[in-house]
């Protein structure tokens, strides 16, 4: 009950052109039916083997988001299904994708995950990376991915200030992106950023998809 009111209420502050992908990690497939009973059907996992299991168990038509970083042994068990891949950080792990997309007769939609945080904990592509790699030989022939955007985690900080910074750079990068390797491309549209405590600097930002987990289920147990 608590978790459909949380959602309805984070709902009532989210523009409606943004996503919300409620991140249930850690939690029962019970809270997520419950989420799912009252429409929602966009949930986000940071483990494949979580998400598989999950997956398996529940109704066909939830779209699982892949939000965390993969390994690439990984891959094959969330190929088949995976609505979007937010985390890609290496060509390495896009071309893995790619194979595996082929073998499942199926495009798999993707975000390139940028590197915004202060944190060297962080993953993802620096900017120069990323332009290195849109541009190299390999990427163009990736046919079997279809990169939807970028997406990218601020510096865990109370400073919302320095959060707001990041995300005006990560936005900065994404407009720079789609205007030197996508224009014309109505695919590429979807800037993943936000996360429960920074969600809303995100969106006056211009995120247009949200991950966010503790403020719809409560915070998660890591003993
Ligand atoms: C766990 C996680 C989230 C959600 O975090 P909350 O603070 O619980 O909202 C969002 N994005 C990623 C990549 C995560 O791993």
């Amino acid at each position: 009950m608590e978790t459909v009111s949380n959602f309805q209420k984070l709902q009532a502050s989210v523009p409606e052109n943004v996503l919300i992908v409620a991140v249930s990690k850690m939690k029962p497939e019970s809270m997520i039916q419950e989420l799912y009973n009252a429409g929602h059907r966009d949930f986000g996992e940071n483990k494949v083997q979580d998400m598989a299991r999950k997956q398996e168990q529940l109704p066909k038509d939830v779209r699982w988001h892949m939000i965390g970083h993969l390994q690439t042994n990984k891959v094959k068990y969330m190929a088949p299904f995976v609505h979007l891949v937010h985390g890609i950080d290496s060509l390495k792990l896009l071309k893995v994708i790619n194979k595996e997309a082929i073998k499942n007769n199926r495009s798999i939609d993707c975000l390139l995950q940028v590197h915004i945080a202060k944190e060297q904990s962080k993953f993802g592509f620096t900017e120069t990376e990323l332009m290195e790699t849109l541009a190299s030989e390999t990427f163009k022939e990736l046919e079997h991915v279809s990169i939807r955007g970028l997406m990218g985690m601020a510096t865990y900080t109370p400073d919302l200030e320095r959060v707001r910074g990041e995300f005006k750079n990560l936005k900065r990068i994404f407009d720079k992106v789609k205007q030197e390797f996508f224009q014309g491309d109505s695919a590429f549209d979807q800037l993943s950023m936000g996360m429960s405590a920074d969600y809303q600097v995100a969106i006056e930002e211009g995120s247009t998809m949200v991950r966010v987990g503790s403020a719809i289920f409560g915070l998660r147990n890591y003993s």
